[in-house]
């Protein structure tokens, strides 16, 4: 962190704004005195000052940081990948690629085991499935709820694959206590409240990017998750909210080699809610994969005309399947040739 302070600082100032910042936060302050003003660089660990703390004070000019404000997600201070594994073995972020796939919406026990079926024979590693949905009217379908995680366990029951659902309220965590990966959907990205509480548990979050949240805020959405002891989080990029209205949202694939610089932690795509349009799934899916990410999640209905929600997104079991081998296929090509 780069501090310049103002001319008119005295020397007294000066010490006594030194050996506070040492004091306090247990950095080693140098000083550059220079014929104008004076700059003090702070070297150690700077995440948890508060740089809004720093500029408030009188005899500060201008303050920046050098350092990212993140440190548990950061790779400088882990240079090895994290990675996940569930407790049927599968991993994610060990340089394979991991494909979580099923609808949008928990619908009934038929719709959600007979997509599970699919998925797992076209080679897809996890279910997703809504039972808690977030719905911008609050009029559209909200979920099944309670039901609707039974529902997901049965058809991990049934086909042996772990299970992936999003968790909206603090009060829902214990419902949530058998589900393999808990996600944070992108309306929740922010909501610091539950990110904390979800950093007391020792299970993997699949962490989606907000709308309109820049790479760093992901970032330090992973590290309140991290910060309470949870390590076990995985970054999703799932398009922004951009001028363009063509697709739903703006995929941001420089996010994941970004991404994949700045932190340790696996880096998923979601090309369904991206794009909104089952028919850009395909590319999507193989420019996210050649773009570096771990994992891939998407949408898929047996009946997507039908479905109660985000149909038009959803691709049926024979173009998952299609889209499985695509990306299987590019995935082998890109490790072969590495
Ligand atoms: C979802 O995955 O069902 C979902 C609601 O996604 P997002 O939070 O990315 O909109
Ligand atoms: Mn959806």
């Amino acid at each position: 962190m780069i501090i310049v302070l103002k001319p008119e600082c005295s020397k007294e100032q000066l010490i006594a704004f030194k050996e506070n910042l040492a004091d306090t936060y247990g950095v080693k302050v140098n000083t550059w005195e220079g014929v104008h003003s004076t700059v003090l660089g702070l070297i150690g660990d700077t995440t948890t000052i508060d740089i809004d703390y720093i500029s408030a004070q009188d005899i500060v000019d201008d303050v920046r940081r050098v350092q990212e404000p993140y440190k548990k997600a950061n790779r400088k201070f882990h240079p090895e990948d994290t990675v996940i594994e569930l407790s049927n073995g599968t991993k994610i972020g060990d340089g394979g690629l991991v494909l979580m796939a099923g609808p949008c919406s928990v619908e009934s026990s038929e719709q959600v085991c007979e997509i599970a079926r699919d998925v797992k024979a076209s080679g897809a590693q996890i279910l997703r499935g809504g039972a808690f949905k977030p719905r911008t009217s609050p009029y559209a379908f909200q979920g099944l709820k309670a039901e609707g995680l039974d529902l997901l366990k049965q058809a991990r029951r049934e086909t042996g694959l772990p299970i992936v659902t999003e968790i909206m309220r603090v009060s829902h965590i214990d419902m949530f206590e058998n589900v393999d990966i808990i996600q944070v959907g992108a309306r929740n990205s922010q909501n610091f409240e539950l990110l904390k509480e979800l950093g007391k548990l020792d299970k993997p979050i699949l962490l989606k990017r907000g709308f309109s949240s820049t790479i760093e805020e992901l970032l330090m959405s992973a590290e309140y998750i991290m910060a309470g002891g949870n390590d076990k989080v995985i970054l999703c990029e799932r398009g922004i909210r951009t001028y363009e209205n063509y697709t739903r949202n703006t995929l941001d694939l420089s996010a994941v080699p970004i991404l994949k610089s700045l932190s340790h932690l696996p880096v998923i795509v979601d090309p369904s809610h991206a794009t909104g349009k089952s028919w850009l799934v395909e590319s999507m899916s193989m420019a996210a994969v050649a773009a570096g990410a771990d994992g891939l999640i998407i949408e898929v209905h047996n009946d997507p005309k039908r479905a109660l929600c985000d149909g038009a997104q959803s691709l049926t079991p024979e173009q998952f399947d299609r889209v499985a081998k695509k990306v299987y296929g590019l995935k082998n090509y890109l490790t072969e040739n590495e």
